[in-house]
């Protein structure tokens, strides 16, 4: 793989490999939502959960292999940086399933533990 699915134009192993793989926390709130958005587009399903808040994490999570993440847009973030302790990004993932393109158009909230990002939740936008 070349350029990093989440498109921040780096090359994977420069951008959300190395946080995927554990050798890296993700300095902010945006870049930790674009880690998860790669681990959905590469189907690291432990990385989803190990990112994932402690007291909303699902204890099961199977990907969709028929759903193919095409790219990420990031419409705004709140706070999120590395002072802060809790963050908001809103974003917008396009994929491609057995019933053609659509969006997942999300904000989210990030909150730091033992501090790491992690992903709280999240409210689908209409
Ligand atoms: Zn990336």
């Amino acid at each position: 793989m070349d350029m990093c699915p989440c498109r921040r134009g780096e090359r994977f192993d420069e951008c959300c490999g190395p946080i995927l793989a554990g050798e890296r926390d993700a300095p902010t709130a945006e870049a930790l939502m674009r880690s998860r958005y790669t681990a959905f587009a590469v189907g690291d399903a432990e990385y989803l959960k190990r990112s994932w808040h402690p007291r909303t994490r699902p204890r099961e999570l199977t990907l969709d292999p028929g759903q193919r993440w095409l790219f990420l847009e990031i419409v705004r973030t709140e706070r999120g940086g590395p002072f802060d302790d809790a963050g908001t990004v809103e974003f917008v993932a396009h994929y491609r399933s057995g019933g053609g393109r659509g969006e997942l158009h999300e904000t989210s909230r990030f909150v730091r533990v033992d501090g790491a990002w992690t992903y709280l939740d999240g409210a689908i936008e209409a």
